[in-house]
C-alpha cells in the first residue's frame, strides 16, 4: 500500500497542506464522491459511481494525521436465499492513522501521508468490505426458493407440490409402459 503512488486527481485523495503539522490542528470536511469500482465481493458491493457521502475529520497528531471517516454508501447485491435484488444503504465509520514520511519507516503496512496527500480509497475499500454481510439476505427471515421448482416462497408461503413422484418410481413407471407396448 505504501509503495502505491497516489493519484492526485482521485476524488478520494485529500490535500492536508493547510492542516499543517502542528499536533492538535483539525480540519473537517463533508464531501460527496462517486464510488470507485470494485468495492465489495461477488454477492454484494457498492455500485461503481454511486454517491458516497463522506464526513471527514483530519487531526494532526505527533506521528501523522488521524482521519475519522464516516461514510454513507449504497449497497447492491443479491439475496443468498431467494436471489432477489438487494438495495440498501449503510454507514461505515472508520478511523485510520496516516504516518508522516519518515515515521516508523519499517512498518510497510502503515498508511502514509505522501507529500501533502492522503489517499482514502484503500481505507474506504477495506472498511466497506469488512462491514459487508457474509451471507446477504433480503430480510432476516427470507423463506428462500422452493427446492423443487424454484418458486419464491416469500410471495407464496402455502406453496407445495401435490404427490411428489419419487424419481425411482418414475423410472419404473416408464419402464413398465415401454414394455406393454
Ligand atoms: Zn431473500
Ligand atoms: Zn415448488
Amino acid at each position: 500500500m505504501s509503495s502505491r503512488s497516489i493519484d492526485p486527481r482521485s476524488e478520494l485523495v485529500f490535500d492536508i497542506h493547510e492542516l499543517g503539522r502542528r499536533a492538535g490542528a483539525m480540519k473537517e470536511l463533508t464531501v460527496d464522491v462517486p464510488a470507485p469500482d470494485g468495492i465489495g465481493n461477488d454477492v454484494i458491493g457498492v455500485p461503481t459511481g454511486s454517491p458516497v457521502h463522506l464526513e471527514l475529520q483530519f487531526e494532526a497528531v505527533v506521528e501523522g494525521v488521524l482521519v475519522t471517516c464516516d461514510a454513507d454508501v449504497q449497497l447492491a447485491g443479491e439475496c443468498a436465499r431467494c436471489l432477489t435484488e438487494i438495495r440498501s444503504n449503510t454507514r461505515i465509520d472508520s478511523q485510520e492513522l496516516f504516518l508522516f514520511p519518515g515515521k516508523e519507516p519499517d512498518d510497510e503496512e502503515a498508511n502514509r501521508v505522501e507529500g501533502d496527500l492522503i489517499d482514502l480509497e484503500p481505507v474506504l475499500r477495506d472498511a466497506v468490505v469488512l462491514d459487508l454481510p457474509f451471507i446477504p439476505l433480503c430480510r432476516d427471515d427470507c423463506a428462500g426458493l422452493c427446492p423443487e421448482c424454484g418458486a419464491d416462497l416469500n410471495s407464496d408461503p402455502e406453496h407445495g407440490h401435490a404427490e411428489k413422484i419419487d424419481p425411482r418410481w418414475a423410472d419404473l413407471a416408464s419402464w413398465s409402459t415401454d414394455n406393454e407396448s
